[in-house]
């Protein structure tokens, strides 16, 4: 606890949480061990809000990111409510349906965030899998130096290009595409990657596959 540091408390599903004044819903909850899905945050990056995992109905039943919104004393937050429901499910479904691939021989199994959310919203794969259209495997993408890329199991949270971006000040990875199409994609240049690996360590499907190239200090 850093001195000077205002303590507030709040409240989140029903249970009063004490947390230190500046942090986010997100974060609170987090440290309190209240799971709230989540898959463009990563606590070492600013939060963006894009994926809308994260969100959370305050006392008013305003709809806000946890991952955007601070706390502030005295706050009523429900992280799991019919609203929150409406909004949130729809989008992990229709995520669930976009990754074309089994959880078996991948390497996040068992440390995927998205089995995570499906087990904390008790979504039912092989249903929400039945509204996939059929649709061939795309290639493994192995442009880039350090890692292979599975764009079949990217959920396209972005922590990858932002990871990159605020290590180095230049991303090596950048989107392509739009809507369902989106997909991550390399500089062919091999010189702009650094090799630090970070954005794999902290890819939480585990959909960069590492090369066996040494990591570096830089
Ligand atoms: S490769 Fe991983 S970190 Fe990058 S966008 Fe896809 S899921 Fe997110
Ligand atoms: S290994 Fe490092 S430098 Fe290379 S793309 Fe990933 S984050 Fe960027």
């Amino acid at each position: 606890m850093g001195v000077g540091v205002k303590k507030i408390t709040l409240t989140i599903d029903g249970q009063d949480v004490e947390t230190d004044e500046g942090q986010t819903i997100l974060e609170a909850a987090l440290q309190n061990d209240i799971y709230i899905p989540h898959l463009c945050y990563h606590p070492a990056l600013q939060p963006r809000g894009t994926c809308r995992l994260c969100m959370v109905e305050l006392g008013d039943g305003q709809l806000v990111t946890s991952c955007r919104t601070l706390v502030a004393p005295g706050m009523v937050v429900k992280t799991k409510s019919p609203e929150v429901n409406k909004v949130v499910r729809p989008v992990v479904e229709l995520l669930i349906a976009d990754h074309h691939s089994s959880c078996r021989g991948c390497p996040a199994n068992g440390h995927c965030e998205l089995q995570k959310i499906m087990a904390h919203l008790r979504i039912d794969r092989r249903r929400v899998r039945r509204l996939r259209p059929p649709e061939e495997e795309m290639p493994l993408d192995t442009s880039n130096p350090c890692f292979d890329y599975d764009p079949n199991r990217c959920v396209v949270c972005g922590i990858c290009v932002q990871t990159c971006e605020d290590l180095h000040g230049v991303s090596s990875l950048y989107f392509v595409n739009r809507g369902y199409g989106t997909r991550i994609a390399f500089h062919g240049d091999e010189s702009k990657c650094e090799s630090c690996k970070k954005c794999i360590e902290r890819c939480p499907v585990g959909v960069l596959l590492p090369k066996d190239v040494p990591v570096s200090s830089a």
